[in-house]
């Protein structure tokens, strides 16, 4: 008998195990049982070719009818391009760079296709199907039946073991295994109405019927959000426990010196936002909050009072910005709010004022130097920097409150950096104005508070975006440099963003030897980093003197790019700030965070190529001030795409929330979680923080009634060994990074 624990070998033999643990990282029984099917073909259901529709799931049994391998000129890559009949209508079958199907595909065999119906100049494919093979020989209708029941698993698989050979391994580990109780209590099982696990788990990889895999689904992605949540919610409980120093804003300081000269009111949002801040700093246990608002939402100031009453307390802060740019528009900005507040201990400064410091990579080593005596002195109070801050040479006196900006650019272990610095556990205020949805929060962010900022402060201006079509539309672009020109006479500036900082010298599609076409299905193909191929887009380096000898001619225009030296970037950006310039060329290094209330217009180059958020994020840097903003999204793409019904959606709405949603929904589990906590995100197989909504809402329902009746957990002894063992591999994979 076997356990979840027991090595594969003792199951499926030398050979097998060491294909499952080389090419999958399978090592146990448990290992290979987690691994799922991801769909199931149902025997005598096949689908008839010609009736298949775009975007569709299917399945079909057809026969090979040609197979072809095509290099890509210049690269490694290559396309298996394989024509498969039902005896009428044929279907292509593209993968890339997997020349070893060739074999496998060969003329005349047969098997069952399973994947996604997409079109390609015009015909019907499906790219990267999975598929099972009928062994050459042998009767169609025998080799079906041997493939078990009615409902066949399609697991990933590889040349060296394909599905059905995994089906097998998994059959036997299945007879093999002894029965496991189950570490969801009996009781809660039953409320929740959840099979139980050995039964889940028989049911996941050999249903009896389809609804009863589905339920086996659910208790097994109900198991993961489970844990999950259970180590967010213990890790949420022992930072609270943790206790530190009390920076509760007080009168008659810093802060009230300030308030007296703040140029506006805060709104009722950012009012309410603000108590629960510092409530949070009034505490002795460290503030742990998440304030997330849209963009141009107000969030700097709450976090620079913040920062003030920490400086009341004796204390230090300091802000993390991801990008140098913004690290030294927060520097500029808080100068400006602050005035002479900002020259405390200085010649003419105010005696209740403190001295802001700013710490980037790019500032010369004497720079730095002085900067970080002062902060280890205490003479700053105020340190505004990017991931230089991190370095280990930051000392800092008395660290008593951190501010991320834009969080969603930084990890925990960032987070966690910082707060070594200080001697006390710091308070942490993490900011991002990429609204997430609630789920995602919960999974992200599970250990944080949350706090929203839902309005945008009184007099901001509505943005007004259109689509552009470019190709179809020329004189569309051409009216849009004359509005352009029309802003800036009004005394307005403009924003052009382009996706690339510099052109290739050749074309990529000639580097590739692909038609456009092409290129983009490769792309889309390809999951591959390393296969970088790009098809042609609008670079800075290239628009920027176009416009200034064409469109834009005679209008005083910069350029801003990551490129350019911080010196440089610096000056183009305060130039730009103080309206010595009309128009600003550039990448998004302007993405996040920028604040020119004076703009009102930006033109966004191929902007297909950005994201939902991206997008969202970019225009919201007009419309800032009390002029309405416009925002064009200029495009070259297809009428039907999928990119273009991507920019209608970012056209027709601006609320940040509805847009993040759509965004998290195009991109890979993997991407969403980016920042989530390593360890536990690799225990995740089945769990999709938006699809899984509900189960997430639940399983942290459940975690939390559990943690509350025992925080010790010794009431569900399994549970608390698989929380455990998660808490460990967080804490080495912690370890690794530092
Ligand atoms: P974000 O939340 O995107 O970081 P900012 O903090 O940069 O937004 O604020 C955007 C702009 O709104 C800034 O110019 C800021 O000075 C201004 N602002 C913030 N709060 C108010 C308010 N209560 N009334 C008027 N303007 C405000
Ligand atoms: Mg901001």
């Amino acid at each position: 008998m076997a356990t979840l624990e027991s090595r594969l070998v003792s199951v499926v033999g030398d050979k097998t195990a060491k294909v499952l643990s080389e090419h999958f990282d399978l090592h146990t029984v448990g290992d290979l049982l987690r691994h799922y099917p991801r769909r199931y073909v149902v025997r005598g259901e096949l689908t008839d070719i010609e009736a298949l529709n775009e975007g569709e799931e299917v399945t079909i049994f057809a026969k090979v009818e040609s197979t072809k391998v095509r290099r890509i000129p210049g690269r490694k890559g290559v396309i298996v391009e394989t024509v498969v009949t039902d005896g009428r209508a044929k279907l292509i079958l593209t993968f890339f760079n997997q020349a070893w199907r060739e074999k496998d595909l060969r003329e005349g065999r047969q098997g069952l296709f399973a994947g996604k119906v997409g079109i390609f100049k015009g015909k019907r494919q499906l790219s990267h199907p999975e598929y099972l093979l009928i062994p050459d020989g042998d009767d169609v209708d025998a080799a079906i039946g041997d493939f078990a029941g009615k409902f066949l698993p399609v697991y990933p698989a590889t040349s060296k073991l394909p599905s059905w050979k995994i089906a097998q391994c998994v059959r036997l580990a299945l007879a093999a295994l002894e029965e496991i109780s189950d570490y969801v209590p009996s009781e809660l099982l039953a409320e929740l109405n959840y099979p139980e696990f050995m039964r889940a788990l028989r049911e996941v990889h050999e249903p009896t019927s389809a609804e009863s895999a589905e339920r086996a689904r659910e208790r097994l992605t109900f198991d993961e959000a489970l844990l999950m949540q259970l180590f967010l919610v213990l890790r949420r409980l022992e930072v609270r426990a943790a206790t530190t120093k009390k920076r509760a804003p007080r009168d008659g300081g810093l802060l009230s010196a300030f308030d007296a000269r703040m140029p506006f009111e805060l709104t009722a949002g950012q009012k309410e936002v603000w108590h629960e801040i510092s409530d949070d700093l009034s505490s002795t246990h460290p503030m742990y909050r998440l304030l997330q608002g849209d963009v141009g939402s107000g969030k700097t100031i709450i976090a620079l009072r913040a920062m003030l009453a920490v400086v009341d307390s004796g204390g230090q802060a300091a802000l993390l910005a991801p990008t140098e740019v913004l690290a030294q528009q927060h520097y500029r900005n808080f100068h400006n709010l602050l005035g002479d507040l900002a020259e405390g201990g200085m010649l003419g400064g105010n005696a209740l004022g403190t001295q802001i410091a700013i710490l980037t990579g790019s500032m010369s080593s004497q720079e730095k130097r002085e900067a970080l005596g002062a902060i280890a002195s205490g003479s700053i109070g105020l340190v505004v920097g990017t991931h230089a801050l991190l370095s280990d040479h930051v000392e800092f006196a008395d660290l008593g409150l951190i501010v991320v900006d834009e969080q969603h650019r930084f990890g925990v272990e960032q987070r966690d950096a910082l707060r070594e610095k200080a001697i006390e556990p710091p308070h942490v205020l993490v900011m991002t104005a990429t609204p997430i949805p609630r789920t995602v929060a919960m999974t992200i962010f599970g250990d944080l508070d949350v706090s929203t900022l839902r309005e945008l402060p009184l007099g901001r201006s509505p943005i007004t975006t259109h689509v552009v079509a470019a190709n179809s539309k020329p004189q569309h672009l051409e009216r849009a440099w004359q509005r352009a020109r029309e802003e800036v006479s009004h005394g307005h500036q403009v924003y052009i963003v382009a996706p690339r900082i510099a052109a290739n010298d050749e074309s990529d599609l000639q580097r590739f030897g692909l038609t456009p076409e092409e290129l983009v299905m490769a792309r889309a193909l390809s999951d591959d980093d390393e296969l970088d191929i790009k098809i042609p887009m609008t670079a800075v380096e290239e628009l920027f003197p176009q416009l200034e000898s064409g469109a834009l001619h005679g209008l005083r225009i910069g350029k801003l790019h990551g490129r350019l030296s911080s010196e440089v970037k610096e000056a183009v950006m305060r130039d730009f700030s103080s309206g010595e310039l009309d128009v600003l060329v550039s990448t998004t290094v302007i993405e996040v965070g920028v604040d020119v209330p004076n703009a009102s217009m930006m033109i966004i180059m191929d902007a297909d190529r950005f994201g939902v958020s991206q997008l969202h994020q970019l225009r919201g840097r007009v419309g800032r001030g009390t002029t309405p903003g416009l925002c064009l999204l200029v495009t070259n793409t297809d009428e039907q795409s999928p990119a273009m019904e991507r920019l209608n959606a970012v056209a027709s709405t601006t609320d940040g929330f509805a847009l993040s949603r759509l965004d998290l929904e195009q991109r890979r589990e993997g991407d969403v979680l980016g920042v989530a906590q390593s360890g536990v995100r690799s225990h995740l197989r089945l769990l999709r923080v938006i699809r899984d909504e509900e189960l997430i809402v639940q399983a942290r329902e459940v975690a939390e009634r559990i943690v509350e009746n025992d925080q010790s957990l010794n009431s569900v002894p399994q549970l608390k060994l698989e929380v455990d063992k998660l808490r460990q591999e967080e804490r080495a994979a912690y370890i690794e990074k530092r």
